[in-house]
């Protein structure tokens, strides 16, 4: 098994006489796609939920779990903010939305 990341090889958790060592971190995500349910009786209620449509395991070695950056990907994803398998965001790049005019 390799860090998702660095690409180095990650062993298993390594117990000691004083506790343990973990090597790497396992985060099960995937590809999702944003469905919604609707209640065919109820026009009003709809279900949004993600589609998991491809399982993805990111490994995470213990180095690279350090690092903030990589932290907070992992934290996005798990969160659902935003996937960790799409590509890095662009250093210095804001994320400039799209001002609401209210005249
Ligand atoms: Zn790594």
């Amino acid at each position: 098994m390799q860090c998702s990341h660095c690409g180095r090889e990650v062993g298993e958790t390594i117990h000691t006489q004083k506790g343990y060592r973990v090597d790497y971190y396992l985060l099960h995500t995937g590809r999702t796609e944003r469905s919604a349910f609707r209640d065919p009786r109820d026009d009003m209620a709809s279900l949004a939920y993600l589609k998991l449509i491809e399982p993805v395991d990111i490994v995470s070695c213990a180095g690279c779990y350090a690092d903030p950056a990589i932290r907070r990907r992992l934290d996005d994803d798990f969160k659902g903010l935003s996937s960790i398998l799409d590509p890095e965001p662009v250093e210095g790049r804001e994320q400039n939305q799209t001002p609401n005019h209210h005249d």
